[in-house]
């Protein structure tokens, strides 16, 4: 069965600034969408308008992977559907945040802390050194590659130390990041992966639609959502043996 990825973006840069309409005319979703698709993938994109944001239960549940991209707008994201995610992620669904959805209330609420970072738009070379090779994630990556033009994040990020580390960025700048970071919270994995600022036209370069296929195998349930059962023992098992007399 093919993978099932919902690509959900908050989609308002591009309808209310005319330079991120130019590069993402169809919304920052639609190269993306097209690259996963190209790989056989299944893909539904929602967005932060559409009614429960896009994101039923419905929804969550044909997914096995979320992708997720927001920025001016993660206050509007109502908890009800924070909650929804949350849960779903838990219990073994794909979580793959994109660049500024390191703020989003999803992310903060999965790693516990503030998720701040440092940040500067001047243009700068972005090269992004692969420090863990042999992952799944930098699978048909080089020692390292480079995006011409990108937004600076610099550390500190402050996010819990990641349980696998696939990136670390440099900038001209100076600054350092770790831009491939994987986590695993109750059943889910989750990778977060920093390009994409609005402005730049990341999501058309191969290295980086690379890295978004295989962070989507990664974070993808290995045999299906796992039945998990918390509170009270199961009644079906036999009585736990009493004290012997
Ligand atoms: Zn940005």
């Amino acid at each position: 069965m093919s993978l099932r990825v919902t690509i959900w973006n908050e989609y308002r840069h591009e309808k209310e600034h005319a330079a991120v309409r130019r590069v993402y005319p169809d919304g920052l979703h639609a190269p993306i969408a097209a690259h996963l698709a190209g790989q056989g993938m299944r893909v539904r994109v929602a967005t932060l308008d559409e009614p429960e944001h896009g994101l039923t239960a419905a929804v969550l549940a044909d997914t096995d992977v979320l992708f997720w991209w927001g920025h001016m707008a993660h206050g509007e994201v109502q908890d009800a559907v924070v909650d929804r995610v949350q849960q779903a992620v838990l219990g073994g669904l794909g979580l793959v945040v994109l660049h500024s959805g390191h703020f989003s209330k999803i992310f903060k609420r999965l790693m516990g802390t503030s998720c701040d970072l440092k940040w500067r738009e001047a243009e700068e070379k972005e090269r992004i050194w692969v420090v863990e090779p042999g992952h799944p994630i930098a699978a048909g990556l080089g020692e390292y590659f480079e995006i011409p033009h990108e937004e600076m994040y610099g550390e500190r990020f402050d996010v819990p130390a990641p349980d696998e580390l696939v990136f670390v960025s440099w900038f001209q700048g100076g600054e350092v990041f770790r831009s491939g970071c994987c986590y695993r919270r109750g059943a889910g994995r989750i990778f977060y992966f920093r390009p994409g600022h609005e402005s730049y036209p990341t999501y058309y370069q191969p290295e980086v639609l690379r890295v978004i296929a295989n962070g989507a195998r990664w974070a993808a349930p290995e045999a299906g959502r796992p039945t998990i059962t918390f509170g009270h023992r199961p009644e079906s098992l036999e009585p736990l043996p009493g004290p012997s007399a």
